[in-house]
């Protein structure tokens, strides 16, 4: 790690204050915790001329509840306020679950949730020093030409490993981004594109603004697992959520979503076709396949790709089987 490069600071005061400078300076880099920026800048990553810091944006840190039973929240939140908003745990405990599991206490009290969410992509051969990547010839994310884990490819596969991601996709998140053209809401998921290098489909002058949780679905159920080296303090080598609905024994939905495992958080494709179904052994192993084959981990851990892709699809199994007895 390195002294942090010369940069400029901003502190804007208002979210519309914060859209006027970043359309002012489209090369500015957001920082909200830090907790994943910092690092990066550390190592050389990007030198950024300007940081905007969030972190002193007015109401950026709120929660409003909805009439029909929905929240939405505002993106500064932290880790620790999610975990330990006990309204919040009520309607969503698997939120409060992934927030706790994210980092370490200190991490987690400047964390935040916009951060999570957008926090950047790793591999084990881009998160080092400046002096390490320039001894390998740097790789294809950041100044080489090659990528170290798939030297023949012509893409990024660096991981995806945040923790909030997988639980508020599989309950159906929006966000919304604000710029100084104006505000959209999005599904979740289209927040997000295959690419380790690019992950984010944000554009240069947007920000997140908030995220929409919508009313939980009566009866519905939702789980979080992390598998990850260190339990104290790590990011998910696989990260799964499972939010379930059952009516008389079958399910009436199902939504999977996994972290750690793919360059975008991956809300499984092929659910929806399991309605109507009982929660038993030829189920499980039909969601054991699907996992399987839509996960493409690879070597940008130090943990085997193969390893990984077992373990999601282990916990996946685990979980649905664990929330479908209640
Ligand atoms: C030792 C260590 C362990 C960690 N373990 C985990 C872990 O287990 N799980 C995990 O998920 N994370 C982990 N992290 C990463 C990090 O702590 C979290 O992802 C954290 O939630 C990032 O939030 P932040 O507010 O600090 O983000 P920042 O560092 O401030 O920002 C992260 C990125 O998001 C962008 N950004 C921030 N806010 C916004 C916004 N509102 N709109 C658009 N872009 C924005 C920034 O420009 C930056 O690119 C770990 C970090 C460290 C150093
Ligand atoms: S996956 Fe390849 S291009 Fe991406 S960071 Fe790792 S080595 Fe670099």
């Amino acid at each position: 790690m390195h002294a942090l490069p010369e940069f400029t600071l901003q502190r804007p005061g208002t979210l519309a204050e914060a859209a006027a400078l970043l359309a002012a300076e489209p090369g500015a880099r957001l920082v909200a915790g830090g907790t994943d920026l910092l690092p990066n800048l550390r190592r050389g990553l990007e030198r950024p001329r300007m940081l905007l810091d969030l972190s002193g944006l007015a109401g950026f840190d709120a929660v409003d509840d909805e009439t029909d039973g929905g929240a939405t929240l505002g993106a500064g939140l932290t880790l620790a306020a999610i975990a330990a908003d006990a309204t919040l745990a009520a309607r969503w405990p698997a939120l409060a679950e992934a927030a706790l599991a994210a980092a370490a206490p200190g991490h987690r009290s400047a964390a935040t949730l916009g951060g999570n969410l957008c926090q950047d992509t790793r591999c084990v051969f881009y998160n080092q020093s400046e002096w390490w990547r320039a001894s390998n010839d740097y790789c294809l994310k950041r100044g080489g030409t090659v990528c170290h884990v798939a030297p023949t490819g012509e893409r990024c596969h660096a991981a995806f490993s945040g923790d909030l991601a997988p639980v508020l996709l599989a309950l159906g998140a929006q966000v919304e981004l604000q710029s100084a053209r104006g505000q959209r809401w999005l599904p979740l998921a289209q927040l997000y594109r295959d690419d380790g290098a690019a992950h984010l489909t944000l554009a240069p002058d947007e920000l997140l603004s908030r995220v929409r949780l919508p009313a939980p679905r009566a009866g519905a159920v939702c789980g979080y697992r992390k598998a990850r080296v260190r339990g104290a303090i790590d990011f998910p080598l696989a990260a799964v959520a499972v939010a379930l609905a059952l009516e008389g024994g079958r399910i009436a939905s199902l939504a999977i979503a996994l972290s750690g495992t793919n360059s975008h958080p991956l809300l499984l494709a092929g659910t929806h076709e399991l309605a109507g179904l009982p929660v038993d052994d030829a189920l499980v192993a039909r969601v054991g396949k699907l996992v399987a084959q839509q996960v493409s981990p690879m070597r940008s851990t130090a943990t085997p790709s193969n390893y990984r892709r077992q373990v999601a699809t282990a916990l996946v199994q685990r979980l649905l089987r664990e929330l479908a007895v209640g």
